[in-house]
């Protein structure tokens, strides 16, 4: 469980980002200056300025607020979800206990097929942190087929979820006609679970994407109950082939103009990314992000850097993310083992949050601030344990102290060698943090000195 300050969250019905405007440090602010070590006027600045969000469901009761933006540490995002055919509620509030265990910062609750709303309102009692959902796909189990959505069963779902205590959600209203044919000979399509919905819709309908022209009413909703708007990219590549196209950059154009639509009604926003990219395209990527959406957050899926590993995407995408992340990108969504595979159980929430967390605090390192600062005395504290051989302080600043504690006691399990000057790695006579340790180097500048004469003499 995280730790809790006395936090009362604000009575005031006004949005995180109107207040913020109103010069107002709300207590949401302080929360979140405190977990950042910022000011609450530092955090105030970011959350008008649109650099930082922090997604706080006036009806999310159980919420620790947290910041979302380049001045906050890089953050992780994990999927969970039921799907027609596995899972439940119980099982679902497994799953956000285990993505709180592993240190997810947000959590996503992608489910479809039955029991949506029990589901939900479940993980929401139980999450401290923030929540997300894409309402499209809740919409689409209410109709026989995605022709058959409309404007009206969207916002009664935007609605309904919001009043539940939804703090943001994915809206795929930067997917427009006009950028269809600019996907249509790609190597994988639409890849989006909402970009390929609506794309369906779009064609038959012969009509512009419904969240697009009617967006002002989504802003309402969101306004009213202080729901972070989190801008879908649709059109995310699906494969490095696909990588930086048109399409890609033609919806992140549009979804440029929906930040300030969003801004301008006093709804915070996130910008959603990629997907597939290669690694020589990965810090363009995030500049053009920032340039064209004024710095509003970007959270991206992965981008996995490679498509070439199924049952390993946690890797292949956990290297792009720590390089997005250290170029600016605000928060990473997490890729499972299972990607492109199946859905995800308990363990593959654990592994996909285990190389996240890694990317991101790789991320923060190299990001600096005040996020990369903390993030040094951590490396340390481990470093200096491991090079005074006290392995049980180097288990307990280790991320995952009991895989690493059983990885050691598999071959050296008895207590006296929690002092060793070895592991099983090198052995005794060959390990060189033991053999460096034991060299006096008090001597050094004289041996040193010795043999520099020696030299001169010949
Ligand atoms: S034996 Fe090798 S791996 Fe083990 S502590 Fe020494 S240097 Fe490190």
């Amino acid at each position: 469980m995280p730790h809790r300050s006395a936090y009362e969250p604000t009575a005031d019905r006004r949005t995180q980002r109107r207040l913020a405007l109103d010069r107002v440090v709300t207590p949401e602010m302080q929360r979140v200056a405190e977990r950042e070590h910022l000011t609450g006027e530092q955090v105030r600045a970011e959350v008008a300025r649109g650099r930082m969000v922090i997604p706080a469901n006036h009806h999310h009761a159980a919420l620790d607020p947290m910041g979302i933006g380049l001045r906050a540490g890089v953050k992780v995002n994990a999927n969970i979800g039921s799907s027609p055919t596995t899972s439940s509620p119980a099982g679902e509030v497994e799953k956000l206990t285990v993505a709180e265990k592993w240190g997810a910062d947000t959590v996503m609750d992608l489910s479809t097929g039955k029991d949506l709303d029990e589901t939900r309102t479940a993980i929401i009692e139980a999450s401290t942190v923030p929540i997300g959902t894409v309402p499209i796909y809740q919409a689409l189990e209410q109709v026989k087929q995605p022709e058959d959505l409309d404007i009206g069963r969207l916002l009664e779902v935007i609605e309904v979820q919001a009043r539940q205590g939804v703090d943001y959600m994915t809206i795929h209203a930067g997917v427009r006609l006009e950028h269809l044919p600019l996907c249509q000979h790609r190597v994988t399509g639409i890849v989006s679970r909402g970009g390929g919905l609506l794309a369906r819709w779009m064609v038959h309908h012969k009509a512009e994407n419904p969240l697009y022209e009617h967006f002002d009413a989504v802003l309402d909703i969101c306004r009213e109950h202080d729901v972070t708007i989190s801008l879908g990219d649709g059109l995310r590549p699906g494969s490095i082939a696909d990588a930086s196209d048109a399409a890609q950059f033609a919806e992140l154009d549009t979804l440029g103009e929906l930040v300030q639509r969003c801004w301008d009604a006093d709804v915070q926003a996130m910008v959603e990314g990629p997907g597939h990219i290669p690694l020589d395209q990965l810090e363009m990527n995030v500049r053009r992000q920032q340039q064209v959406c004024q710095e509003a957050p970007f959270y991206t899926l992965g981008p996995l850097v490679t498509d070439i590993a199924p049952g390993y995407d946690h890797i292949t995408s956990a290297i792009g993310a720590a390089i997005v992340g250290w170029h600016g990108t605000s928060m990473l969504c997490y890729v499972t083992p299972k990607e492109h595979l199946g859905l995800p159980d308990a363990e593959d929430v654990k592994e996909g949050l285990i190389a996240y967390r890694i990317a991101a605090h790789a991320a923060d390192l190299a990001r600096g601030g005040a996020s990369g600062r903390r993030a040094a005395r951590w490396d340390r504290k481990l470093s200096e344990a491991r090079f005074a051989f006290d392995w049980n302080a180097q288990f307990d600043a280790a991320l995952d102290p009991a895989t690493a504690r059983a990885m050691h006691d598999e071959t050296l399990p008895n207590d006296h060698f929690k002092s060793a000057e070895f592991c099983s790695m090198c052995g005794p006579k060959y390990c060189p943090m033991h053999n460096f340790r034991d060299v006096d180097w008090t001597q050094l500048a004289d041996v040193v000195a010795e043999r520099k004469r020696g030299r001169q003499a010949t």
